[in-house]
């Protein structure tokens, strides 16, 4: 059993009602619906749960990968640090300055659709080297049938992930 760190009492676990703005992936468009948080009834205060934070962010992957608008500059640098590669990894593969990408991240600076591309296409090669596809074949589908479909403009997209089905399947 935890103890609420703020007053020593018993914390319960919970559904949060509310959806969590996940801030701490770097995007400012991702919400977490039906997370669970240990709560304390003598303070009520509420310790959000973020289990299986691996797992979590390949589903955000996914959301982007599917993206039909360009990536943001936030978007692009969550795909480059799920890969764990540094700006300067990037950018030597991109072939263009540590500086430039640090631009791109931060959106002082436009992707544009051909590193968009460049980017989505090195990570779905990450993935297969990390024997995470079981099916290449769905990637190549995707470079061929979806990557002609990804628009130019700039456009946020909220990112909703359910983190239990199976409870909000009970609330219904
Ligand atoms: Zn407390």
């Amino acid at each position: 059993m935890e103890c609420c760190p703020n007053c020593g009492e018993t914390l319960a676990t919970r559904a949060q009602a509310k959806p969590y703005h996940y801030t701490e992936s770097g995007l400012k468009n991702v919400f977490l619906l039906g997370m669970l948080s240990l709560h304390c009834s003598a303070c009520e205060r509420e310790f959000p749960e973020i289990e299986n934070v691996p797992g979590l962010h390949a589903k955000i992957a996914e959301f982007l990968l599917r993206k039909p608008y360009i990536l943001s500059g936030p978007e692009f640098r969550f795909l480059r640090k799920e890969m764990r590669k540094k700006a300067k990894d990037i950018a030597l593969v991109l072939g263009v300055t540590p500086t430039t990408v640090s631009r791109w991240e931060t959106g002082e600076e436009n992707l544009g659709v051909a590193n968009d591309r460049l980017i989505r296409s090195l990570y779905e090669m990450w993935l297969i080297e990390q024997g995470k596809v079981i099916d290449p074949a769905t990637i190549l589908s995707r470079v061929s049938s979806q990557f002609p479909t990804i628009k130019a403009k700039k456009k946020s997209i909220p990112i909703h992930i359910p983190m239990h089905p199976e409870l909000t399947v009970a609330v219904g």
